[in-house]
Order: C-alpha cells, then structure tokens, then sequence
C-alpha cells in the first residue's frame, strides 16, 4: 500500500502556543482514517496542515507523495512557490463543517466554479462535470437551486460535490455533520460512506461513533496535540487502552 499521508513527529504552534506536540499519523491508499478527540486538542490544525494551510514547524509530513511546503531542487529542499502551493493544494478536497457556498450562485454554478476558474475547464463541460456530480450526491434535480432553497445536509452535499468537482486523490473532512440538525446527519454520512466504498482515500474528523465503526479502517484518538490511541475502530471502540479514550468515548456515546 502507498502512502498517502505519512506524519513523523508533526509539530505546529500559534505564536506562544504548542498546538501540535509531534503527531505520527500514517494514511494508506484508498483507506478511510477518523479521528476523534476534544476539542481543542489540534484536530483542525492538523487537517490544515495536512492540506498545506498551515506550516509544519517540525517534523516530517509527506502528502501525496510531497514534502508539505517544500520542494526538492537542485538537490535542497526550497519553500514551495504559490504555483506549487497551488498545484499540491489541488489534489486535496477539503469539506469543513460550515459549508461556504456561494450565495449568489446556484448548486451547479458553486460545484462548477473550481473547475471552471482553477482548472480552466471549459465552462459546458464543467456544468457537465457538476451534473455528475451532484448526482453523485442525489442532487441532480436540486442543481438549479440556491443555498438558502436548500436543506443544511443538502448544501453540505453540495459543498462535497463541489470538492469532488476537482478529482481530488485525497478528501478531507472536518466535522462535516457538526453543524447539521440531527436528521439531516445520516444523509451526508451516507454520501460520504459510497465515497468510501468508491475506494476515495479520507481523512474523516467526526463525533460520529457510528460512522467511524462502520466506515472507518482505522480510528485515531487525539489529545493535547498528539495520537493518544489509534487502531481499528471495532478494536479500539471496545478496548480502549488509556484512560483519556475511555473518558472522551463516554463523553460522546
Ligand atoms: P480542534 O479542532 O481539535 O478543536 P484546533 O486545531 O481547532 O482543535 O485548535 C487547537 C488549539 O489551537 C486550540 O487551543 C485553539 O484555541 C488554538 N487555535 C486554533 N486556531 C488558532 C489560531 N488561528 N490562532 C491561535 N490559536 C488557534
Ligand atoms: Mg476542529
């Protein structure tokens, strides 16, 4: 197996305060990876690493085959150049836990948008591409549709549609139901499940227990900034092995 995201030792600190105290995470190809942990224990800033928004400040984080923010030229390493940002950033599809469409513009026009203006998709083919895409989310007959016509799981099936739009290698998703009512929650979960199925290679920080058994190949429990546990789900849903996983899991049963 390939990996896709290979972390040794990830540190990562706001000005004064250590956020990242050397996380070791590895994803293989085509595996669904959830974490779980309180918050503010470093899950989103890892997430924002792991897609180059934030700079590691120690340690090694490979993406995709890349040295996170670094390039390898004439034999050293160099800070990557916006261009090379970009192009790395590309290949990573990012579903936050507040959706961001663009008000103004319809389902379509919102998962259209990157390909048109980042890919230079030509814009038929890249309403074309939309279409499969939304369809891909059971949306296809609510395309035309603004975000507020639609429900929160809906527009966050949008937002999905609208990463998968760039034919991303890696899909990462940051509490992606969190801000959902109860009901619309299964809907995207079920999205995100044929995703995984599809063999799309995820990283899934989520509360939902459920999602991670089924779905997850393996589980990570965070805390304070590094892996406290990690295994598969059923095995470390079952035994957790230190007392702060135990804790955290009857927090959110
Ligand atoms: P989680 O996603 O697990 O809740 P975060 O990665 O969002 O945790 O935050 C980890 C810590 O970093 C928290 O203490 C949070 O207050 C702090 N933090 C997050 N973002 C910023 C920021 N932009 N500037 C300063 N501190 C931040
Ligand atoms: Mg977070």
């Amino acid at each position: 197996m390939n990996a896709v995201v290979s972390a040794s030792g990830v540190r990562m600190s706001y000005g004064d305060v250590q956020v990242l105290n050397g996380v070791d995470f590895t994803v293989a190809s085509g595996e669904v990876s959830c974490i779980i942990g309180p918050s503010g224990s470093g899950k989103s800033t890892f997430l924002r690493c792991l897609n180059g928004l934030e700079p590691v400040l120690g340690g090694s984080l490979r993406v995709l085959g890349e040295e996170v923010g670094h390039a390898l030229r004439d034999g050293r390493y160099h800070p990557w150049t916006p261009k090379e940002f970009a192009a790395f950033r590309r290949n990573i599809g990012m579903v936050f836990q507040r959706f961001n469409l663009f008000a103004h513009q319809s389902a379509a026009e919102n998962v259209a948008c990157g390909p048109v203006h980042v890919l230079g998709t030509p814009a038929d083919r890249a309403r074309t591409v939309a279409m499969e895409h939304l369809d891909r989310v059971g949306l296809a007959e609510h395309a035309h549709k603004r975000p507020h016509q639609l429900s929160g799981g809906q527009q966050q099936r949008v937002a999905i549609a609208r990463a998968l739009a760039m034919n991303p290698a890696l899909m990462l998703f940051d509490e992606p139901t969190s801000a959902l009512d109860p009901e619309l929650v299964d809907e995207v979960l079920e999205v995100m499940k044929a995703l995984a199925a599809d063999g799309m290679t995820m990283v899934v920080v989520t509360h939902e227990i459920g999602f991670a058994r089924e779905v997850g190949d393996r589980l990570t429990f965070f805390a304070d900034g590094v892996v406290v546990e990690q295994g598969r789900p059923r095995e470390l849903l079952a035994a957790p092995r230190h007392e702060r996983t135990r804790t955290f899991l009857s927090s959110v049963a």
